[in-house]
Parts: C-alpha cells; structure tokens; sequence
C-alpha cells in the first residue's frame, strides 16, 4: 500500500475507534474533535488527511510548521500549534493558528497579546498545565495556574481563553495516564467555577491513551503516530 492509502486507513480506523469510545463514554460526537499531528512528517502526508476531509492539524515547531503552512496555502485547514516556543517568536504564532495550546507563562501571554492587539485580532489560546509536576516538562505549575488565569483575564482582551492542555508522562499503558486525565478536568471545572467563565476545551489523550482522554473529559485529541505513522528524529 502506498504511504498515502496508509494514512488514510489509519485516520479512517482512528476515527472508528474515537467513535466507539465517545459511545461508550456516552458523550456527544459532536463534543470531540481530532487534531492530527504532523511534526517531523512532511507537507505532502497533511494533504493526505486533507483530502480525506480532516482539517484539524496540529504543530509543534515554528519554522517546520511555518513552512508547511507556506507550501499548503489551503484555507480549510485549522491550524493548532501544540508546542513550546520562545517567548520573543510568540508573535509569529498569532493570527496564523486558530489555536494555541501551549501557553505556560505571562511573558508568553504578554507577548501573544501584544501582537494580537497590532493586529487587531482575537487569539484563541489554551494553558498547558504541568500536571506530570516534572520540572523539565512545558506547562505552567499548578500552584501558578490561577494566577496566570487572572493575568489573562484581567490584562489579555485580545486572548481568548478555551481551556487547559496537559501532556502526561508517557506510560505505555493507558490506564495510568487517566488520573492526570481527571485532575485537568477538575482543575477545569475549579477554575470556571471561582472565576465565572466558560472554558469549553480540554486538550488532552495522544495515540495510546484517548480512550481514557475521552473518557475524562476530553474535547481535542491530540494525535500523531496512528495517523502518519512513527517519526524519525
Ligand atoms: C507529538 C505530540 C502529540 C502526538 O503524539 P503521538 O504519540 O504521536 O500521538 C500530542 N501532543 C503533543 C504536545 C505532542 O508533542
């Protein structure tokens, strides 16, 4: 089979398998959305899922997904950018992705809403929480979150705020992943219950472990591998 027909088949599979896990978790379809992510795979394998009618992509580097974005030009595409970033690149993120997931810190809001308020446009952006608590790992610490919530809130008119993404520490069983699952959801729930908004988003469950995602709460999956295959880095 050629790699195109691959990809294909997996999303077709993917979707099938997110469709009996929605069912049994009794949510609505309509609740949860796939975002194929393609880093480290090129341009021609989105055009694949493209074709095949998905149009959620997601990113984690600047200059590689930058340069996707130039070679596709295709305006049904929904771009996510799910990666770390420099707070001095932040502005090359806004008004060319539809969602940001990653924002960890206030200098990074600072800068996103800065640039949003040139252009006078709105950025829709989720906070990656560190719910792993390694401290390597992205995502603002869960002791800071309100306080960079309230930052938003008050400072950022031009972010739009979503929701909360987390990135678990990798198992290879899905079941140990789920409690890191749950905390987000709660956080969540904390969260538009002390500040009175509206978080619609959970970004969270990757290629082994979106059952559990789905299960606690999930509404952006956030997946690569099954899709596109391994990476080579
Ligand atoms: C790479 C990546 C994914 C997708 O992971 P897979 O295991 O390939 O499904 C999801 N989220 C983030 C933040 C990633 O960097």
């Amino acid at each position: 089979m050629s790699n195109a027909n691959q990809i294909v088949q997996n999303l077709e599979s993917l979707r099938a398998q997110i469709r009996e896990a929605t069912q049994a978790a009794n949510r609505d379809p309509d609740e949860i959305n796939l975002v194929a992510v393609s880093k480290l795979h090129p341009a021609e394998s989105i055009s694949c899922v493209v074709e095949a009618g998905h149009f959620d992509i997601g990113e984690n580097y600047l200059q590689e997904a930058s340069e996707k974005q130039n070679i596709l030009q295709d305006p049904r595409i929904v771009w996510h950018f799910i990666g770390q970033v420099q707070s001095k690149k932040a502005k090359f993120l806004v008004g060319r992705f539809h969602l940001i997931h990653s924002v960890d810190r206030i200098k990074l809001a600072d800068a996103l809403e800065s640039r949003a308020k040139e252009k006078n446009l709105v950025q829709p952006i989720l906070l990656q929480v560190n719910v792993s608590r390694e401290p390597q790992k992205g995502g603002i610490h869960l002791n800071d979150l309100k306080s960079l919530v309230e930052h938003i809130i008050e400072h950022c008119t031009n972010l739009d705020l979503q929701g909360l993404m987390c990135m678990p520490p990798f198992f290879d069983q899905g079941e140990k992943v789920r409690p890191y699952f749950s905390e987000l959801r709660e956080l969540k729930n904390q969260i538009q219950k002390e500040m009175q908004i509206n978080l619609p988003h959970l970004s969270m469950g990757m290629s082994g472990d979106f059952y559990q995602a789905i299960q606690e709460g999930a509404t952006l999956l956030r997946i690569g591998t099954s899709i596109f295959g391994a990476r080579e880095y």
